[in-house]
């Protein structure tokens, strides 16, 4: 099943059943304290807030999305991209629990002649919050869940809050299990990589107060109008229906990849660490190409500095599987085909998408060229030396000097037999910061009104990530 197949059955079967078929939003979110849609819930946020009156009782998408906070995992778990694609369904003080239950569920399980997506019911679980006992009850009455296939988990993985006061609720989440292949058969409390979660329910039906954090609140009452949120990820019912082994060698995915492959001669599944190489490339590639399809281009700030980071990875990574020269007029160009039908501004833009990577990349492999002439030399100079650390210095001038990015240089340092001085690398970037600010606040003094600049830094510091936690976007910097 195609991956625009798996799209377009959702669309028509929560259109059939009432829900306003609404676009996805771009991947630059209205709200200012995001740095990118991280949910299909982020447009709708006003109306399950309650802040704005919904315009239709029920609502569906599949929306774009970026979590750079999972970008550690991409090509090394099955499930992660930090481009995705999220299906969901919305209630807004329509219907509830059962109504959400019975729709994943029904979607789920009808055979693929009749619009469904045809999973077997055996290889479905679900978690459920530990006293949601109304869900467990809707489960078993609804779906004819077993007791065993139904696990009860915490706070942590199964409630929703916005971390402040406001609507809350408890998450049931559904899961896929692979198979005895892939890990024990303790269900996906235990196992996440056998058991891989497709769909999340949120239940919106408690205003919190008191919040200390995400799982220590009180519950103040129920809220008038009760939503619904749910999100299941495209890539990951489009892998599981595929037959593949994991979201990037899915048909949106897989040809840039094999561009990869081609590239740099390597063969995919002949060994771990290139693999995960591919994977990489291949989601930064697509991620990349949809950033910049909706407007945002390289910097060195806020979303133009993810943007930086996911191509500079990507180019670091085709240096790791041996090809030193150009690589994205090819990668993108894979991407673009792949992506086209679903997006055809991926097409019509392409120039100047194209224009812009290639620029980045140019750009980037002179830095390399030049950074790793002087890392080189610390390197013989470090180890004639005999001591086991490259100096600070030298990668804070790296970094500062030649926008030689630190985790390259650990990397290189690693491969040399090396570490870094990581202690006085922070000391000298700690500096770097003071100094700034105080630049900064020099130049407020002058300047009439940064207030706006102020807003837009905040957007570099803050990102609300959705069902996830606040967090810092320096995380993965
Ligand atoms: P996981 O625990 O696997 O990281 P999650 O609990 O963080 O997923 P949710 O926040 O519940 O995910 O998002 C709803 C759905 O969106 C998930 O059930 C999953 O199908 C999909 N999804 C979430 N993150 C990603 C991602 N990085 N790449 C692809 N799909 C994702
Ligand atoms: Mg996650
Ligand atoms: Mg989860
Ligand atoms: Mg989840």
């Amino acid at each position: 099943m195609q991956t625009a197949d798996i799209r377009q059955r959702w669309l028509d079967y929560f259109g059939d059943r009432g829900h306003t078929v609404v676009p996805s939003a771009s991947l630059v979110s209205d709200d200012p304290t995001l740095l990118f849609t991280v949910a299909g819930m982020v447009p709708f946020i006003p109306y399950l807030t309650g802040l704005v009156p919904a315009p239709y009782p029920r609502a569906t998408s599949v929306q774009k999305c970026i979590r750079t906070n999972d970008i550690e995992e991409v090509g090394k778990t099955p499930r992660h991209g930090t481009f995705f694609q999220m299906n969901g369904n919305f209630s807004f003080g329509d219907y509830f629990k059962d109504g959400a239950i019975g729709y994943a569920w029904e979607l789920l399980t009808s055979p693929e002649s009749a619009g469904g997506y045809g999973f077997d019911e055996k290889d479905l679980w679900v978690t459920v919050y530990e006293d949601d006992d109304e869900a467990i009850r809707l489960w078993k009455q609804i779906a004819g869940l077993p007791d065993e296939r139904i696990q009860r988990l915490g706070k942590d993985t199964n409630y929703w809050s916005t971390g402040q006061a406001g609507p809350a609720g408890p998450c049931s989440e559904i899961f896929f299990d692979r198979g005895p292949a892939y890990g024990a058969d303790g269900g996906p409390a235990t196992d996440d990589d056998r058991y891989v979660e497709i769909w999340n329910l949120v239940f919106m039906q408690y205003a919190i107060e008191d919040v200390r954090s995400k799982v220590d609140f009180r519950i103040a009452g129920d809220l008038p109008r009760k939503n619904i949120d749910t999100g299941m990820g495209l890539e990951r019912v489009a892998f599981l229906k595929q037959g593949v082994e994991n979201m990037y060698e899915i048909d949106q995915v897989r040809p840039v990849l094999d561009e990869a492959s081609r590239l740099s001669g390597r063969r995919y599944g002949a060994d771990h660490d290139d693999d995960v190489r591919m994977r990489v490339i291949a989601d930064h590639v697509r991620s990349s190409l949809m950033l910049m399809s909706d407007g945002i281009t390289p910097s060195n700030e806020g979303r133009g500095y993810i943007l930086r980071r996911l191509l500079r990875r990507s180019v670091r990574s085709m240096r790791l599987l041996g090809v030193d020269g150009a690589t994205f007029p090819e990668l993108f160009a894979a991407s673009r085909d792949a992506m086209k039908a679903a997006y055809p501004e991926v097409e019509t833009d392409y120039d100047r998408i194209s224009r812009a990577a290639i620029s980045e990349e140019e750009a980037f492999l002179r830095t390399l060229a030049g950074g790793t002439t002087i890392l080189d030399l610390a390197v013989d100079k470090t180890k004639a030396a005999g001591t086991p650390a490259l100096p600070g210095d030298t990668a804070f001038l790296l970094h500062d000097t030649y926008g030689f990015p630190i985790d390259l240089t650990l990397e290189i340092a690693e491969e040399a037999g090396l570490t870094v001085d990581r202690a006085a690398f922070d000391t000298l970037m700690t500096q770097q910061r003071t100094r700034a600010k105080a630049d900064a606040k020099a130049k407020k003094s002058v300047l009439a009104d940064l207030s706006a600049y102020s807003e837009f830094r905040r957007v570099g510091e803050t990102v609300f990530t959705g069902y996830d936690e606040l967090e810092t976007s320096s995380r993965i910097l």
